[in-house]
This record gives C-alpha cells, sequence and structure tokens, in this order.
C-alpha cells in the first residue's frame, strides 16, 4: 500500500557511491581516494585531540581551520567556509543559491552527485553537452536563462581541465547568478579559480580534503568566495547543525592545510605514476584521456569494459565502472592513480586480460 510516506521516499534518487567491499584485501582504484598516508602531522594533531576534551562541543566556527585555508590560499577568513565533506558544501549551496526559480547549468558528464542535489530541491537540470571529445565549451556558457552554473575543474570523470581564462569567461557570461566550480581535482594539475575570489562576487570554489590530502575517513571540505556567499552558506548551515565539523577532523584538517610540503610531496608522487600509467595504458591498446587528476578515464576500442571490470574485481582490483546504459561513457573505466606498485599490479592484471 501506498502511503505519503513511501511515496515520498521511492521519489528520492540518491546518489550510489563506488564499491568498498569488505570481503577482502582489494587494490583499490575505484573511489579518487589518495594511496598514500595523510600528512603525519595532521596524524599527530588528531591522535592528541583524542583526549578528555572530547567531552566538549567543538568551534562553531572552526576557527583554526580556516584560518590555515584563508592563510594558504591569501583570503580573509570570512571568505572561507567548512563543511562535513565537500558533498555537504556542494549540497548547501545548491539549497541556498540554486533552489526555487530557474534550471541550474552544468556539463551532461560530469559529477553525479549534481543531479541528486538538484532532485532534492526540486531544481531542473540544464545539462549542457560535452564536446566530442569530451571538452567543456565556455561558449556554450553563455545567454542561460539559469539560477546559477556549476563547472567542475578538472571534471569528473573526464579528468579534463579548463584553463583559467575559460572559467573568467563563463564567470563573465553569468554575473547574476552564482557560478560554483568545484574544483575536487584541482591539486593534480589544474589551476584553481582561488585567485579569481576577489574579483568575482558570484565565484563560489568548492574544494576537498579528500583526495590530494589523503583525508577522505575525516570528511571536510570547504568553499571560497565573496563574504556575502559564505555568511549565506554559515546561515545554511547553522540552521541543520551549528558544528561544521568534529574536533578530531578540526585538529587533523588544520594541521593538514598546514603541511604544505607534504601536499606538494604527495601530488607530485600521484602525478608521476599517472604519466607511467597512461603511458602503460596507452602501450595496452586504451585510449586515454588527457588527466589533470589522481585517475584516468579509458576505453579500450576492442574490448568491452564491463568484462574488464568484472575480471578486475574477480582478481582483487577494484575500478570504476559507471554501467553499460551510460550514454557515451559506457565503454569507459575510470581509474584511480594508486601508487607504483598497485599500478604495476594493474598492468600486470590488464595484460594478461587483454592477451
Ligand atoms: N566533487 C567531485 C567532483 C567529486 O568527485 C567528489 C568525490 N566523489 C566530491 C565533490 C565530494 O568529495 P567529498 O565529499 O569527499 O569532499
Amino acid at each position: 500500500m501506498s502511503r505519503f510516506w513511501t511515496d515520498k521516499i521511492a521519489s528520492l534518487d540518491p546518489y550510489v557511491p563506488g564499491e568498498q567491499p569488505q570481503d577482502k584485501q582489494y587494490i583499490k582504484l575505484n573511489t579518487n581516494e589518495s594511496p598514500y598516508s595523510p600528512s603525519p602531522k595532521a596524524l599527530d594533531a588528531m591522535a592528541a585531540e583524542v583526549s578528555e576534551r572530547l567531552r566538549l562541543y567543538p568551534d562553531p566556527n572552526g576557527v583554526t581551520l580556516k584560518t590555515a585555508l584563508a592563510k594558504s590560499y591569501s583570503l580573509n577568513t570570512d571568505q572561507v567556509f567548512v563543511g562535513n565533506g565537500s558533498d555537504e558544501v556542494l549540497a548547501l549551496a545548491f539549497m541556498g543559491y540554486f533552489a526555487g526559480g530557474k534550471p541550474l547549468a552544468f556539463a551532461d558528464i560530469t559529477y553525479s552527485f549534481y543531479k541528486v542535489y538538484a532532485g532534492l530541491y526540486s531544481i531542473e537540470p540544464h545539462l549542457i553537452p560535452l564536446d566530442e571529445n569530451f571538452n567543456i565549451v565556455p561558449t556554450d556558457y553563455e545567454n542561460l536563462d539559469v539560477s546559477g552554473v556549476v563547472v567542475t575543474n578538472p571534471n569528473a570523470p573526464t579528468g579534463k581541465a579548463l584553463p583559467l581564462a575559460d572559467i573568467e569567461a563563463i564567470l563573465n557570461a553569468n554575473p547574476d547568478v552564482v557560478v560554483l566550480v568545484d574544483e575536487a581535482y584541482v591539486d593534480f594539475g589544474a589551476q584553481s579559480a582561488s585567485v579569481l575570489v576577489n574579483q568575482y562576487p558570484n565565484l563560489l570554489v568548492v574544494q576537498t580534503l579528500s583526495k590530494s590530502r589523503a583525508l577522505a575517513g575525516i570528511r571536510v571540505g570547504y568553499a571560497l568566495g565573496h563574504p556575502d556567499l559564505i555568511e549565506g552558506l554559515e546561515r545554511l548551515k547553522n540552521s541543520f547543525n551549528s558544528y561544521p565539523i568534529d574536533r578530531i577532523a578540526l585538529a587533523g584538517a588544520t594541521a593538514a592545510v598546514e603541511d604544505e610540503s607534504y601536499l606538494k610531496e604527495i601530488c607530485d608522487k600521484t602525478i608521476a605514476t599517472r604519466e607511467q600509467s597512461v603511458n602503460d595504458l596507452k602501450a595496452l591498446g586504451f585510449t586515454v584521456l588527457p588527466s589533470a587528476t589522481n585517475f584516468v578515464f579509458v576505453t579500450h576500442p576492442e574490448k568491452n569494459a564491463e568484462q574488464i571490470y568484472l575480471a578486475l574485481k574477480e582478481q582483487g582490483i577494484l575500478v570504476r565502472f559507471f554501467g553499460s546504459n551510460k550514454p557515451r561513457i559506457g565503454n569507459y573505466l575510470r581509474i584511480t592513480i594508486g601508487t607504483d606498485a598497485e599500478m604495476a599490479d594493474l598492468t600486470t592484471a590488464l595484460k594478461a586480460l587483454l592477451a
């Protein structure tokens, strides 16, 4: 029997995250986590926070983290918002800045959570197709009648980056709505729009500690923008849960953001491994999109992606397959860059599979 609440729940179409199977130890190349440890300074800071202080609520303003982030981007603390993973920051931005009016523009192939938030807040997606090479075309973002624009830079799952001039073109074409630039992967080789925050009051840059800072487990994301945009997010956040992140996460995230040399070290390692993996995959016959991220998006002209995905899983290697029914990307795999050893295992397994 259908009841109001059952219909309500049935109408939700939540995001399905990459699998995290517990049955055995996999080489996990499916959810774009870092293969490296978080900064040792972050681990120490979190261990120190596990103390009698946990009886106290965390700082509702997350000041230590906002100060560290503001310093690292040469911004003021009132230009920084902190949330429980960038997914939460995105959800609040959708609710606060995009809901209740016109459709929201974003690419047809991009982070699939946007459609979920749009559905949750009754926002109609205005999907803008990527071109035949999976590029975002800035001129397609002109003369839109929308409530806002989301640009993912670098884009996921394609891995392709836009130059800053293209982001500026999109900002200039859309001065009356918020342009949200999701930079989850920016540290792996793209230019951050954070340097434009003082120039464009409608720009909201969203980043995460889950990828380049190797801290997916503590769920910390942040937004950079004009103080008015940040203030709006604070109000929304405080209407739900006035503590941005817990004490342990706050301590760890602050130390991680302050440890810039460690960030550089693990990003450089990932980029070097990525370049090697691109060569190895191309040598096996894969078409590999140019990547500015910690993953590569690949297809094999003669082989079936689903079969490769299943055979790799059987051998204990997880990569991301989005489904053969997905338009344009149904025969693609997204492979996270692991350690050199993990990628060598992947190459060996693929070599055997394709033989
Ligand atoms: N944006 C993009 C483009 C992503 O791929 C992800 C990770 N799946 C996120 C945001 C969310 O990251 P988190 O919530 O871990 O900060």
